[in-house]
């Protein structure tokens, strides 16, 4: 059942009433999986009183200290924000957006993000996602409240499952989607590379991690194409040892 492998996820949420109420919205639209990262003050009363007959929901939900705990068997992330950023992710609408985490959700779990009440997701939050989604609202007053967003997005992805037949994406991979674990160590495995090559200064990295990081998730490896890149960083590494050896002798 593909809604059940989509997954609302709540970051750094401050207000235990908008987790009750988030709850509520998901389980109108048979959304069943909440994610809390980090909540400010959690269980509480006030996301039971909000929730009223979502309480279940709520009780399974799954308390993460880290959004990477959140994300680990991830294949693809969404974020939401209000706000346009200097360096833009890729955009969709809501309904588009719902469309494809029905798409991924046929080969395993999918996230979609919300950030805190405050702030919003953070730009290394938003490094995640493979897709940024934003609400069309005022352009002078376009940030909703937290469960409001939730209940929006819950709405599009109920109605699109209603219609929506689930067109199959993966026709083009060999292999199976790449979690978000594995991709956090990719990314982990190239910083090191680039740095060794002196492509990336650490001291002064400037976006080029962003950028990479937006290039693979808009080419969405698979396992196999993640291998073949692994291998390659690999042998640069092995390469340049070889190299200093030379050298030093
Ligand atoms: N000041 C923050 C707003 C936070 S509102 C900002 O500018 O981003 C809390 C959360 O609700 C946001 O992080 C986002 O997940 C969601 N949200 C609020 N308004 C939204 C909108 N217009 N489109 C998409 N998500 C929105």
């Amino acid at each position: 059942m593909p809604l059940s492998n989509i997954r609302i996820v709540l970051v750094r949420p401050t207000h235990p009433g908008n987790i009750g109420a988030a709850a509520r919205a998901m389980k109108n639209m048979s959304l069943r999986s909440l994610y809390l990262v980090a909540p400010e003050s959690y269980p509480s009363p006030q996301a039971m009183d909000r929730a009223a007959g979502a309480i279940d929901l709520l009780r399974d939900a799954v308390i993460c200290d880290t959004l990477d705990m959140a994300l680990k068997d991830c294949h693809l992330v969404m974020g939401t924000t209000a706000r346009q950023r200097r360096i833009e992710w890729p955009g969709l609408e809501p309904d588009g957006c719902a469309r494809r985490l029905l798409d991924g959700a046929l080969e395993g779990p999918v996230a979609l993000l919300f950030g805190q009440e405050r702030t919003g997701l953070l730009n290394t939050e938003l490094d995640r996602c493979h897709f940024v989604v934003t609400i069309a609202a005022d352009k002078d007053f376009s940030s909703l409240n937290l469960a409001c967003a939730v209940q929006i997005l819950a709405y599009e992805i109920y109605r699109a499952s209603q219609v929506y037949p689930g067109a199959h994406v993966s026709d083009f991979r060999d292999g199976r989607p790449v979690k978000g674990e594995e991709m956090q160590l990719f990314y982990r495995h190239l910083r090191a590379v680039l740095e060794q090559v002196g492509f990336l200064d650490p001291g002064n990295p400037r976006l080029l991690m962003r950028r990479l990081a937006r290039l693979f998730n808009r080419a969405g490896l698979d396992h196999n194409e993640l291998n073949i890149m692994r291998g390659i960083l690999t042998s640069v590494q092995q390469n340049l040892g070889n190299l200093d050896k030379n050298t030093q002798e």
